[in-house]
């Protein structure tokens, strides 16, 4: 199959519309991260999502809607829910909540919940218009792989396996939805994302935090969400994360970086106040914060697996708002290779 990337301009977003009523799959910009959209209510088409992915097909998709209509006819729609919807919709906050039967069970793989989004990125919206339906749509990644914040990565990923990504510019917010379910009485995150629990917690008058947001698995344990116990954001190279004081973080790095053995090609990545530290070693730049990190961390990922980086040494980042989902991405990416100063 050939793989077209084209500008979202008005042709271009009338061809994925037409593409996505005939079930086929196409990458999709949105604010979070770029997205592999197809119809929900589509058995094949979902399949081929899982296909186009080699997701495995225990691990849900999230459906993105354009308005509330779309939203009442997926599923049952709570006070939590209106009332979070009010404050962040359109937004990077996905809700799981009890789903409808008009729902394919291959679209969250059998549970009896649904994940629900309203995206605020205007070509994500006006696609999602103009097809006419809802669109089950996870990461356009291939299953393991960094989450794509430039259709370049998609084109990367996808190359020969969907017809059509459209170019929507980079990503904004470059880690995936925050996921809250709200389907039991008190709302918890499942994954943590641009929208953080302070910010639901002050909507709803608290918030829960899964505690496997921060830790792996034990064994055994079963995953709030289904998509917590596959192997998530892996560059190719293992990484270590370092939290502690500032000044003895970069001096261990330096280190570390200074001591690798012949042949390894190691790579920092550290924010921009602290980049004098590093001297003349090879550093990625996070950029002034929490949030800038959270924006460039996959590309930071995909750029040491293109040039080639074979060992990769990480400033941690305070668990706090953004910085909870910034370093729930960064521990998984580093199979939870924390050292602690
Ligand atoms: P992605 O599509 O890559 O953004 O991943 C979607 C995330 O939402 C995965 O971590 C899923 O496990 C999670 N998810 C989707 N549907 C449900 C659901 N019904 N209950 C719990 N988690 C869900
Ligand atoms: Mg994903």
């Amino acid at each position: 199959m050939r793989t077209q990337l084209l500008k979202a301009d008005e042709s271009a977003l009338s061809l994925a519309a037409e593409l996505l009523k005939n079930g086929q799959v196409v990458g999709i910009p949105t604010e979070t991260v770029y997205g592999l959209g197809a119809d929900a209510l589509n058995e094949q088409a979902v399949l081929a999502i899982f296909a186009a992915k080699e997701r495995p097909a225990d691990n849900p998709l999230i459906v993105h809607v354009a308005d509330f209509e779309a939203l009442d006819a997926l599923c049952h729609v709570n006070d939590m829910a209106r009332r979070l919807s009010d404050a962040f919709w359109p937004g990077p906050l996905t809700m799981i909540l009890p789903k409808k039967a008009t729902v394919p069970t291959v679209v969250t793989a059998g549970l009896d919940s649904v994940a629900v989004r309203m995206p605020s990125h205007p070509v994500a919206q006006e696609i999602i218009r103009r097809s006419g339906c809802p669109i089950a749509a996870p990461s356009a990644n291939r299953s393991g792989r960094p989450s794509p914040t430039q259709a370049s990565h998609v084109m990367e990923d996808m190359n020969g396996r969907i017809p059509l990504i459209i170019d929507g510019g980079e990503s904004d917010v470059g880690v995936e939805s925050t996921v809250v379910s709200l389907t039991g009485d008190t709302a918890v995150v499942l994954r943590p994302g641009g929208i953080t629990p302070e910010m639901i917690a002050a909507v709803l008058g608290e918030c829960e935090v899964a505690d496997s947001v921060m830790r792996p698995l034990r064994e055994g344990e079963e995953a709030p969400s289904p998509g917590m116990k596959h192997k998530h954001y892996a560059p190719k190279a293992p990484m270590t994360l370092y939290a502690g004081e500032q000044t003895q973080v970069a001096n261990r790095i330096c280190e570390e970086y200074d001591c690798v053995q012949g042949g390894v090609k190691p790579l920092i990545l550290a924010s921009r106040a602290h980049l004098p530290l590093y001297g003349s070693r090879h550093v990625f730049d996070l950029g002034p914060d929490a949030a800038s990190a959270a924006h460039a961390l996959f590309s930071a990922l995909r750029y040491a697996d293109e040039k080639g980086f074979t060992r990769i040494f990480s400033e941690a980042y305070p668990e706090e708002g953004v910085g909870l989902a910034l370093m729930n991405r960064m521990a998984r990416a580093a199979g939870f290779d924390i050292v602690r100063i």
